[in-house]
């Protein structure tokens, strides 16, 4: 009988061991990885950390370009029992320089052009360098001719494995701390509600700083013994080059609503796929019925977050229903609840929260924060408002910050938006709270227009009449060409508001 595994690592490895000459990694312009030379890569980047005097629970800060090594470098933190701490490659000097303040790693990698930035950030730090495309640089110049064998850290589940930043749209960046076992938890979870196995083929184009390409994408793959094509970036040319390969696509809603712009989208060209996955963002209803139309795919829409790894998931088999997100995964637990966490009735709007095996383990060095963020029950607050039906499906209306408060009366966005989002015309929208004199704050709609449509103000007002109440109709309807939007897709609103915070007097 199989054993539990000692820690997440362990897990990976007992896959590997099964399927050494299996692929793992497929890459454009190189060599293929197996399993077996994955593993052994993981061995030689393990003896690196070593020597830079990387001990169990000590910080490796990452921010490198996206490269199979980097993937190495990943298990090979795992395997030394290291803690992962990617950032985003978007990241200025003065937010690493935070970063590092707050995380006190030991080792950083960074491209070789990162390296004075870094060095002129902490002087004292020790820093390796990774090339874009991973194949140069002294991390790979220290590994080559490593042993392959590399003695088990003493390592748990209970153990860090990576704290993740999140991007903080409001206030400092926090370091949600991540436990072997909350990575191993959810990617067999994932693995099993998603059927994924070893004939799977992942066309990997997410950014891998990010718990989504990381984590959701990679740790499954790992754990099925599928394959990953790992795309540089998210490139319609490429996906349609490597779309022949693949069976599963993951994406944000982005990758959709860019690839169903693209002629070479059919149901030709996706029809050996056997599934595609969307989360980190709300993916429009009108873009679910769109690539349904257009492929004969129900995209399967997910939820998750940095603290708590992925919570809920449509169904597999059964309806993948267009605006929800379908049910708790196994094993984990969800209510909607009021302000004080008392469980709220089926249909009521209120707080999402959470709690399972997948949830973090706090935040880094803020135990304050922490605990303001948990109920005592062991529910951890997300911050996302939603509502459940009897059965247990779950709907966002967004996140909590984004609530509207106008005249005293509660406004949530996402009800706007979608009807919005079916005038004829409309490609997406954005509803947002702006400062209003009279009414604390005014419902504004930003509104992006289809290709060649022409709408006015007035013609969406009219739209909205009869079907909204008054005080959730919009008073001022703008129009812009793109939304705001971060590396994963998301809608910034709170850039929204900042640029339009007087539309109403000084508030
Ligand atoms: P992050 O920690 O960057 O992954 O962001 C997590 C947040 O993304 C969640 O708290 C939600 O607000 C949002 N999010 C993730 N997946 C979805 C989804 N399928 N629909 C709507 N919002 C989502």
């Amino acid at each position: 009988m199989q054993t539990t595994p000692r820690n997440f690592f362990d897990a990976i490895a007992r896959v590997a061991a099964a399927r050494p000459d299996a692929t793992f990694l497929l890459l454009p312009g190189r060599a293929s990885a197996s399993f077996r030379d994955t593993m052994a890569a993981a061995c030689r980047f393990a003896h690196v950390l070593a020597d830079a005097g990387v001990r169990p629970g000590d910080r490796v800060m990452v921010q490198a370009g996206k490269n199979a090594e980097a993937i190495f470098l990943y298990l090979a933190c795992l395997r030394a029992g290291a803690v992962y701490v990617p950032l985003n490659t978007a990241y200025t000097p003065a937010e690493v320089s935070y970063f590092i303040g707050d995380a006190e790693p030991k080792l950083f990698v960074t491209t070789p052009a990162g390296r004075e930035r870094v060095a002129a950030i902490a002087p004292g730090l020790t820093v390796l360098t990774l090339s874009d495309d991973g194949q140069g640089g002294t991390l790979p110049e220290q590994a080559a001719g490593q042993s392959t064998v590399f003695p088990d850290a003493d390592v748990g589940m209970n153990d860090l494995a990576s704290i993740l930043y999140t991007s903080g749209t409001t206030g400092r960046s926090k370091g949600a701390m991540l436990s072997h076992g909350n990575l191993w938890s959810n990617a067999e979870t994932l693995r099993d509600i998603w059927h994924f196995t070893d004939k799977d083929v992942l066309l990997h184009a997410l950014p891998i700083f990010h718990i989504h390409g990381l984590f959701v994408a990679t740790n499954v793959s790992l754990l099925a013994g599928a394959k990953m094509v790992l795309l540089p970036k998210f490139e319609p040319d490429a996906i349609f080059e490597w779309l022949p390969q693949a069976t599963v696509l993951m994406g944000v809603p982005t990758f959709y609503t860019r690839l169903l712009q693209d002629p070479r989208l059919s149901r030709e060209t996706t029809g050996h796929m056997r599934l595609f996955i969307s989360g980190s963002a709300p993916l429009l209803a009108e873009t679910h019925r769109q690539w349904q139309a257009r492929t004969g795919h129900a995209i399967l829409e997910r939820y998750g977050m940095t603290e708590t790894n992925m919570i809920a998931s449509n169904p597999y088999e059964g309806d993948r229903v267009p605006g929800s997100v379908g049910y708790a995964l196994p094993g984990v637990s969800v209510r909607i609840a009021d302000d004080a966490g008392s469980p709220l009735p089926p249909g009521a709007v209120g707080m999402i929260e959470v709690r399972g095996p997948n949830v973090f383990q706090g935040y880094w060095r803020m135990p304050d924060k922490t605990k303001e963020e948990f109920r005592k029950d062991g529910f951890f607050i997300t911050g996302d408002l939603g509502t459940q039906e009897p059965d247990g499906r779950i709907r966002i209306v967004g996140r909590g910050k984004d609530l509207i408060i106008t005249g005293g009366f509660n406004v949530y966005p996402k009800e706007i938006e979608s009807l919005i989002d079916e005038i004829a015309g409309v490609s997406e929208s954005a509803v947002i709270g702006l400062p209003h004199d009279d009414f604390g704050e005014g419902v504004t709609a930003v509104c992006v227009c289809e290709k060649g449509a022409a709408l006015t103000e007035q013609q969406v007002l009219a739209a909205l009449r009869d079907r909204l109440a008054k005080f959730k109709q919009p008073k001022r309807v703008l129009f812009v060409d793109d939304l705001p939007r971060n590396t994963m897709g998301k809608v910034q609103k709170n850039l929204l508001r900042d640029i339009y915070r007087d539309l109403y007097g000084k508030g």
